[in-house]
Formats: C-alpha cells, sequence, structure tokens
C-alpha cells in the first residue's frame, strides 16, 4: 500500500496528536512473526513493547492462530446470557485453576477498561447493598486504569486526566508510590512504604463512604512503568481491610507473568477481592477481558429473580469463543513454557542490559522488575530536573529508534520495554544497543 497525503483522512489515531500523523506517517503494518512485524514496504520492526503490552508470546504464534482457526469453523459468537460456549467455560476453569484459591467467580468482558467499569460496578453494588453509603473509590495518584468514563475517574495521570477530573468530584486519590522521587525521602530498600500514609488517612476519615481501593499492583505503568516494592502493597492491603473497603488490583498489564509472577499481587502474597484482567490473556490475539473476585462477593449477587440482586451488566461480546479459544491456548503455552518460573535466567539478562543505560548522561533512573524495564530521562542527573515536556526528547529518541527497526514508544520522559517473552538475548542486545544509539544522537 503506497502512502499518500489523503491515505489517513478517516482515520482517527489513539493517543497520537494529528500533525504527527502528517510528520510522523504512521506504519501500515502487514505481517508479523515472533517479536517482529513487517510494514507495506517490507521493513522490519522489533516490537520491544509488545504492542501495548499485549504481545506476550509474540506476534502470530501459529498455535494460537490455529486455535482461533479451529474454533472459526465451529462457531463464531453467541450471546452469554441463556448460552455459552464451550471455550468459554474451559477457560474459566483454565483461569480458577491459576488464580488464588480465593478468586473464584470470573465475569467476562472486551479489554482492560471494560474490566475495571464490571470491577467498580460489582464494587459499587456489593458495598452498598451491606451497607449503604459507600458510593465512592479511592485510587492513586499516578495510576491508570482504561480511558472509559469510570476508569478514567480513578486515573490520575494529568495529561490524561486533568481535563475531566472536574466531572469526577467525589473520587478520593491518595498519593501512589513514587520511589524515584519519593516524597518522603526515602530509599527503596529501607522504606516502610511511608507513601501508603496518605491512604491510611483519606480512610481514617472517609473510609465508610469508600466502596473499594483500585490501584496497579508492583508497577504503575502508564505513568512511565514506575516499579515499586512488594511493602507497599502489604500496607494498602492492611489500610484497606481495616477500614472494610474492597481491593482491586488492575492486574490488565502485569497479569500473566509480566513481573516474574503469575500476577503481580503475589509479590505481596496479596489476595484482592477483585482482580482485572486483559491485555496478555489472550496472547495479544483478540480482545478480551476478565473481572475475578472471591465467591463471598459474588453470593452477594445471588438470588432468585424477586431479589433483585442479579449484576445489570453485559457487553455484546462477553465471552466470545474465538478470543476464549486464544485465551485458553495462551495459558496452555504460558503452563508447557513454565512462565514465568522459567524466564529467569532471560531476566538477569533482560536487566543488566537495561543496567547499562545507567551508563549514559541523561539516565535519570532505570528500573525494572520481571520482563518491564524503564528508562527515565532528565536534563540534569543530580536534581532530576526533567527535559522540557516541549522538546519532546523521549518522542524524537523513539522515531530514531523506529528507523533503525526497533518500536519502543515514550510515556512522559520515560522510555520503556515490555517485549513478547520469547524475545532471545540477541534480540534484547540488539533493542537496548539501538535505544542507546538513539538516545545518544537525540541527547
Ligand atoms: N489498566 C491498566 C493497568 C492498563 O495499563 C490499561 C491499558 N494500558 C488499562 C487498564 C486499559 O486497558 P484497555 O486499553 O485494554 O482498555
Amino acid at each position: 500500500m503506497s502512502l499518500h497525503s489523503d491515505t489517513f483522512k478517516h482515520l482517527w489515531f489513539p493517543f497520537t496528536c494529528a500533525q504527527d500523523i502528517v510528520d510522523f506517517p504512521p506504519k501500515v503494518i502487514v505481517r508479523g512473526d515472533g517479536v517482529y512485524l513487517y510494514d507495506s514496504e517490507g521493513k522490519r520492526y522489533l516490537d520491544a513493547i509488545g504492542s501495548w503490552w499485549v504481545s506476550i508470546l509474540g506476534h502470530c504464534q501459529p498455535r494460537i492462530s490455529d486455535a482461533i482457526r479451529t474454533q472459526l469453523d465451529a462457531l463464531e459468537h453467541v450471546m452469554m446470557a441463556g448460552f455459552v460456549t464451550e471455550k468459554a467455560l474451559e477457560l474459566s476453569q483454565r483461569l480458577a485453576s491459576i488464580l488464588p484459591e480465593e478468586l473464584t467467580r470470573i465475569f467476562y468482558s472486551d479489554d482492560g477498561s471494560t474490566a475495571v467499569e464490571v470491577a467498580m460496578k460489582i464494587a459499587l453494588q456489593y458495598s452498598n447493598r451491606r451497607k449503604a453509603g459507600r458510593t465512592t473509590f479511592v485510587s492513586l495518584t499516578g495510576g491508570y486504569h482504561g480511558d472509559t468514563l469510570g476508569a478514567m475517574s480513578v486515573g490520575d495521570i494529568p495529561a490524561y486526566h486533568n481535563l475531566f477530573h472536574d466531572t469526577f468530584k467525589s473520587q478520593l486519590y491518595a498519593d501512589g508510590p513514587h520511589c524515584y522521587r519519593c516524597p518522603a525521602g526515602k530509599k527503596k530498600e529501607s522504606c516502610s512504604a511511608e507513601c501508603m500514609e496518605s491512604l491510611e488517612r483519606i480512610l481514617a476519615e472517609k473510609g465508610e463512604s469508600v466502596a473499594a481501593c483500585i490501584f496497579e499492583p508492583m508497577v504503575q505503568g502508564a505513568a512511565g512503568m514506575r516499579v515499586y516494592p512488594a511493602k507497599v502493597l502489604t500496607r494498602l492491603g492492611a489500610a484497606c481491610k481495616k477500614y472494610g473497603v474492597l481491593t482491586i488490583a488492575d492486574e490488565v498489564a502485569m497479569g500473566f507473568g509480566r513481573t516474574g509472577r503469575m500476577f503481580a499481587c503475589e509479590h505481596a502474597d496479596l489476595v484482592p477481592d477483585i482482580m482485572c484482567l486483559a491485555k496478555g490473556l489472550t496472547g495479544g490475539f483478540l480482545p478480551l477481558a476478565a473481572t475475578v473476585v472471591r465467591e463471598g462477593i459474588y453470593e452477594q449477587f445471588c438470588g432468585d429473580f424477586s431479589s433483585g440482586r442479579d449484576l445489570a451488566h453485559g457487553h455484546t461480546f462477553t465471552g466470545n469463543p474465538l478470543a476464549a479459544a486464544a485465551a485458553c491456548e495462551t495459558l496452555t503455552i504460558l503452563q508447557e513454557l513454565d512462565i514465568p518460573a522459567s524466564l529467569g535466567k532471560k531476566t538477569e539478562f533482560f536487566q543488566s542490559q537495561l543496567n547499562s543505560l545507567w551508563g549514559l548522561p541523561a539516565a535519570g533512573d532505570v528500573r525494572s522488575i520481571g520482563m518491564v524495564g524503564a528508562i527515565e530521562l532528565v536534563a540534569d542527573r543530580r536534581t532530576k530536573k526533567p527535559f522540557a515536556a516541549e522538546k519532546r526528547i523521549p518522542f524524537r529518541i523513539a522515531q530514531k529508534a523506529l528507523d533503525k527497526g526497533v518500536i519502543i514508544r515514550p510515556l512522559g520522559n520515560v522510555l520503556y520495554f515490555v517485549p513478547a517473552y520469547i524475545i532471545t538475548e540477541d534480540q534484547i542486545a540488539e533493542m537496548i544497543e539501538v535505544t542507546k544509539e538513539s538516545i545518544g544522537e537525540v541527547v
């Protein structure tokens, strides 16, 4: 397909400013294979971010493709009210077998944002049925939970959310963990999760009005892959328990092995009341999400017709069997490859390569956990002064890397890496080398 000025005239791209479409026309991708994508001109790109963190087993994983094809020959879809497909059923059993045993009930939806919407709605209905007045949520600064209105109301990334926060005045925001710029001046290793004092204060004052606390376990992704210690989760869990506030762990980005555990909450032995899953669930093939809850929560929704207790929620494609087939095969492959346990050596290599980025003068912070890593670029390492946003330094670096055949993307002043688990050591080295060169050319 050849690109000319009219090619994109009917498209509205997500998270993309209109002038960039003119200045940096999006690549038309025609094929994928493992960690590589190929554009319409035959150029190859190493996808270092797993296409927004979904491609955990590589593009066009043949067994997942086959599983979808097989399902396609039998049935494409049936609504999930009064009906269910074998694949949707099988997936619920497969998921339950890898989830913490307390999390037993699975509600399907379409993507990360809908998984969060469902979680919030369940929390509101559950909490209010037990005691009226729990009408609000508490979330953490730097949090991101999706772009639908409910999910946005518990997000706190200024560039995405500030425009909308006036609409959600009742929501509460507690300090999130921001280790590189810890307001308490603590070091990760020696802190006592002082950042959670703000959550404790809010819950002590207003806990009675809070239905749930929602958070991204171990890594605040969209905030710039802010990795934080497990003790923060432990303290968060304890505070919520004390005030009878449900915990919603948003594992949309970090679930399925990304942080070195199957679910990131496991780092703190925290079993949330509700967990949100999406992204890697289908190996990145099709949209599918799951909101999973403890049986005790589900029981509040049980009763006969006259009880009016059911959850009045559903999406047209809930439990789609093509997506469920992709997810079942993804789980089978994860199990066969013994992921995340078997990633140990690769993770060490990945992290040692990342650590070599410390040698760059603009490296303010280099952070990683499991198979996710990031470098935060600063104008002044001593003062941690960021580069002026209008210089678009990380964006320009990512463009350079793209020219060199590696896909990385900026999040503010952060460049990050979320490659498929099947990436080889040579490919990891290439990804880091190209990033270094690109940083060197721009900064
Ligand atoms: N929660 C988290 C933690 C996410 O990272 C994202 C997406 N980046 C979402 C929710 C929303 O997922 P989706 O884009 O699939 O709606």
